[in-house]
């Protein structure tokens, strides 16, 4: 197998991999990052983005993830299209196979490979994901200000966004599979109270409705089979994310569900010289902010590891 050493890994392009990458090559570090299969990770999947500092107009999310591209790469850094396939981080240097056909060594690691939102799974929900159908109300839900929107989850994530919704939309539908939620008492108080929640039990979705953009969604109730379309323009899916970390079990220690565990405040993982940045161990903010901000944090905790290595 071809192999080739890197003094700074990234795994990922997303805004945390993107960040981390600018200060690395800043620092002189020549940071290689290896994009995955979605080169700029979920704000591809994104059409405005009104929150991310700097951009007083708002932005299409794929420009600014190729505006982040165009300014690692200013400094520097290379960025290769692939694929962590494999990782040896018990090996000195750390050993990463790349589309289970290249080896690489590498100094430094940072881990940005992000988390994927969960969907349904249903054929008119991917048709739809750019007219209506979104799995991040915080970062779509102002294109729904006085509409009807409906949303999908009986988790906290599910009741943090219909109430964020419910402060902009007219009424939100909150569809629950069970007869009961998942999330904690607190949250469920919270969207109990919210007047313009209407909360449907035992209730899934069977066809989101629209050509281009969503003009309504079909729903059953699982024990009555009764069938029922509910007049909504937009359409939001919040069961859970999927941490992207498979390639890294029994090697950096995580949580149940999946996620990077870091040392508190740090970007440091169980494993010397490897960093964890953004959502892969975050499942509380996952903002392009957030993520960006923990980008930087790692590269600058690579950069004093290296330093203290005496690797320059
Ligand atoms: P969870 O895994 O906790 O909840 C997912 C929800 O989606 C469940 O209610 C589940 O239903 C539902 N669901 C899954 N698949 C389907 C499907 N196919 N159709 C319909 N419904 C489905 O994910 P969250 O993102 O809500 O939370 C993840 C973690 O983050 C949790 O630990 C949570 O506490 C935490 N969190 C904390 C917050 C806070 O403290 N402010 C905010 C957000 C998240 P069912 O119950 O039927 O299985």
């Amino acid at each position: 197998m071809e192999r080739e050493h890197i003094k700074c890994l990234i795994i990922g392009s997303g805004p945390a991999g993107y960040t981390a990458a600018i200060y690395a090559a800043r620092a002189d570090m020549s940071p290689v990052i290896y994009t995955g299969l979605k080169m700029g990770g979920q704000l591809m999947d994104t059409t405005e983005v009104d929150n991310f500092p700097g951009y007083p107009d708002g932005v299409q999310g794929p420009q600014m993830m190729e505006d982040m591209k165009k300014q690692c790469e200013r400094f520097g850094t290379e960025v290769r299209f692939g694929l962590a396939t494999k990782v040896y981080f018990d090996e000195t240097p750390k050993r990463i196979e790349i589309d289970s056909t290249k080896e690489v060594t590498a100094d430094t690691v940072i881990i940005a490979t992000g988390a994927s939102a969960k969907w349904l799974g249903l054929e008119s929900e991917e048709r739809l994901k750019s007219g209506g159908v979104s799995a991040c109300a915080v970062c779509d839900g102002f294109f729904y200000k006085g509409e009807e929107v409906a949303i999908v989850g009986a988790g906290d994530s599910a009741c943090e966004e219909a109430s964020y919704l419910a402060k902009l939309c007219k009424k939100v539908h909150m569809l629950v599979r069970k007869d009961h939620f998942r999330a904690s008492k607190a949250m469920i108080h919270r969207v109990e109270k919210i007047e313009n929640i209407e909360i449907h039990y035992n209730t899934e979705t069977v066809e989101v409705l629209g050509e281009q953009t969503v003009n309504g969604v079909k729903v059953i109730n699982n024990q009555t089979n009764e069938e029922r379309v509910l007049d909504v323009t937009g359409f939001f899916v919040a069961i859970g994310h999927k941490p992207n970390t498979d390639i890294f079990k029994g090697q950096l220690d995580m949580d149940e569900t999946g996620y990077l565990k870091v040392v508190p405040g740090t970007s440091k993982t169980n494993i010397e010289g490897v960093f964890s940045a953004g959502d892969v161990h975050d499942s509380v903010y996952r903002q392009a902010v957030t993520a960006a901000g923990s980008g930087c944090m790692a590269a600058l905790d690579a950069e004093r590891w290296l330093a203290s290595r005496g690797i320059h």
